[in-house]
């Protein structure tokens, strides 16, 4: 049994979590924060996520004395600001600038964190599998499209971030070095360049396509969500993992193969 706090608890993921953990017999939902000032502020957490019956955890502007795990899906200026808990965490935002993701590191000397841009177990699977298609199809041309609704901050997005990475991993190279956001005017494609690009519109849950190009072939993978629940059930699953984890920051991988 563990107790998990969630972060941003109004939110489309945070609801999800919410319900996700009530419905979850060896997860128990100690507290919902919610943003300063929020009218849902208060309000029972069974009814603001939608399970459509009050569970007797009311949603409050700070986590609770015991609150065990905290599960953070809000902005990155906010996830800066909770990592003053001092709580272990699985951090889901997306789109932390260089600097925010030093505090995160910082944090994660004293307690255990999880840092997650995609909790998904199939897109966690699928980074090695791109990672070696990538080494293997050396001179194959890569490009990433990737789709979500129009209520997304950052683009492009974090998972498809993750997704370059690996495969600029797979040929010894780094993103920063390969990667190229968009076109427009006169852009002939550079030998090595990994194309990134980012569609919003919609409810697209979340839609990730890399391409590998070739002369005679072309290879693609595909990831979508079809819910945020595979999302939810991941950060539970981050959860458990934190709360038996020594300090230190930790990624899906880590996760998913039990390392902590
Ligand atoms: P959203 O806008 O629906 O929800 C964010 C919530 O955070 C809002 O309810 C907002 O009120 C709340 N918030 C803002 N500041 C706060 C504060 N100081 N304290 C408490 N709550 C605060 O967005 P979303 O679609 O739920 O996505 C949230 C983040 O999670 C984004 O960065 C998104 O990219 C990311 N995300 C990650 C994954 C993953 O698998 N890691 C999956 C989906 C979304």
């Amino acid at each position: 049994m563990i107790r998990v706090t969630v972060v941003g608890a109004a939110g489309r993921m945070g609801r999800e979590v919410c319900r996700a953990a009530l419905e979850d017999p060896e997860v128990e939902l100690a507290g919902g924060v919610l943003e300063p000032g929020s009218p849902a502020l208060g309000s029972d957490l069974g009814e603001l996520c939608g399970l459509g019956r009050k569970v007797g955890v009311a949603a409050s502007e700070e986590p609770p004395e015991d609150a065990g795990v905290l599960v953070e899906f809000t902005t990155p200026e906010a996830t800066v600001e909770h990592l003053s808990y001092g709580r272990p965490a699985v951090i889901g935002t997306t789109g932390l600038s260089g600097e925010q993701l030093a505090r995160v590191e910082e944090a994660a000397r004293s307690v255990p964190i999880v840092l997650a841009p995609n909790m998904s177990v199939g897109v966690n699977l699928l980074l090695e599998a791109v990672r070696r298609l990538s080494a293997e199809l050396a001179g194959y041309d890569i490009e990433i499209v990737e789709a979500h609704h129009r209520g997304k901050r950052d683009a492009p997005s974090g998972t498809a971030l993750l997704l370059g990475r690996a495969a600029a991993s797979g040929r010894g190279q780094r993103l920063e070095d390969v990667a190229v956001y968009g076109r427009e005017g006169i852009s002939p494609r550079r030998e090595g360049e990994i194309g990134i690009h980012a569609l919003r519109g919609g409810a697209v849950v979340g839609e990730h396509r890399v391409i590998l190009y070739g002369q005679g072939e072309e290879v693609e993978v595909v990831h979508r969500a079809l819910s945020r629940r595979t999302f939810a059930e991941g950060a539970l699953r981050a959860a458990r993992f934190v709360a038996a984890a020594e300090p230190g920051l930790y990624t899906m991988q880590d996760v998913l193969s039990g390392t902590g």
